[in-house]
């Protein structure tokens, strides 16, 4: 089959290798037939070399693509909960069910956790190996294509929205920095679990633009005087909670000058440093809140949404061989939306 591979951390593309297909070897094994696979900026910090350091036992080449949806193709000796021929989503780590972190249901937790397109081969290719417990089937009304970057863009904007419409008694504005692939989903996740009042900032033009479409209430432009424009739209006071999709190009440094007291930051993207001194978390008692991806309730609930059109994707679809070209896009700011890839 064709897989797109990374064959060196010093090398900024892709590869379309033909490789053997991936075979069942353990009960619970699924194999799914790859419908959509979601370009994340995580492939990007992976070509990068950022997990160099995280899996040293990771062979190159493999094959990335952790954002998967498709069509189960076969399955091991004791799989019962999909049949072939299910469209399916997959959570993007393959976990155990035993372990602590399982059964306290935190999937990412997982002692024993395999992440497909990160620590061994993902999707971006005609097939892909799963586990079963990673699999959620599709509501009719749902493409595998139009849904693949559920399984992590998509989830990973659920939880930390879960989080805010959580804490919301009281709450009223919050800042979305950033709406590309994850913030899209975010706004509309909010819109659909809170009442409170959305700001969405973006540097670009087009996610501007798809903030409106999503149901941002206020639009503004990041950068430089982005502070003082939540400001301004916050009374002065700055807002209740900033969820920070993008986590580089200076964003970290802006975001405690825009949280109120009390406030809370919210960091999904990663890349730069958070550094507050710790004046600021006594006088101003604000928080700092991690995010990682999202466990499979989440995407259950996600699903459960994009079911009744509360949220959809906005997707830019490409072939697998112009996987590197869908790179570019998202370097360049071209992306709008999530790049999806189709074996
Ligand atoms: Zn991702
Ligand atoms: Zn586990």
């Amino acid at each position: 089959m064709k897989a797109a591979r990374l064959h060196s951390y010093d090398d900024d593309r892709l590869q379309i290798d033909d490789v053997p297909e991936p075979t069942i070897s353990g009960p619970h094994d699924v194999i799914v037939r790859v419908g959509g696979a979601g370009l994340c900026r995580t492939d990007l910090h992976i070509i990068e070399g950022i997990l160099a350091e995280t899996f040293p036992d990771l062979e190159l080449p493999y094959t990335l693509g952790h954002e998967n949806a498709g069509w189960v193709e076969d399955v091991g000796s004791a799989v019962s909960s999909v049949s072939v021929g299910d469209a399916v989503i997959v959570h993007p780590l393959v976990s155990c069910g035993v372990c602590l972190g399982c059964r306290r249901g935190e999937d990412m937790y997982c002692d024993a956790g395999a992440f497909p397109g990160l620590s061994q081969n993902g999707g971006f290719a005609e097939f892909l190996l799963t586990g079963e417990r990673s699999l959620i089937k599709l509501d009719p009304s749902l493409e595998p294509k139009d849904v693949a970057a559920m399984a992590d863009a998509g989830i990973t904007a659920m939880r930390a929205c879960k989080k805010v419409a959580a804490q919301s008694h009281g709450l009223t504005k919050v800042v979305v920095m950033g709406v590309g692939g994850l913030g899209h989903i975010g706004i509309q996740c909010l819109r659909a679990l809170s009442p409170v009042e959305i700001i969405a900032a973006d540097t670009n033009e087009g996610a501007r633009k798809l903030a409106e479409e999503t149901g941002a209430d206020h639009v503004i432009e990041a950068g430089e005087g982005v502070i003082d424009r939540v400001l301004e739209l916050t009374g002065g006071l700055g807002a209740d909670a900033v969820l920070d999709f993008v986590g580089e190009r200076g964003v970290p440094a802006q975001v405690p000058g825009m949280l109120r007291q009390g406030g809370t930051y919210y960091v999904i993207g990663y890349g730069e440093k958070v550094e507050i001194p710790n004046w600021d978390f006594v006088i101003r008692e604000i928080n700092v809140v991690g995010n990682l991806v999202g466990d499979y309730m989440d995407l259950v609930e996600l699903m459960a949404l994009a079911a009744r059109g509360k949220v959809k994707l906005h997707t830019q679809v490409y072939p697998l061989k112009d996987i590197n070209q869908a790179i570019d896009d998202l370097y360049g700011g071209r992306l709008n939306g999530r790049g999806i890839l189709v074996p």
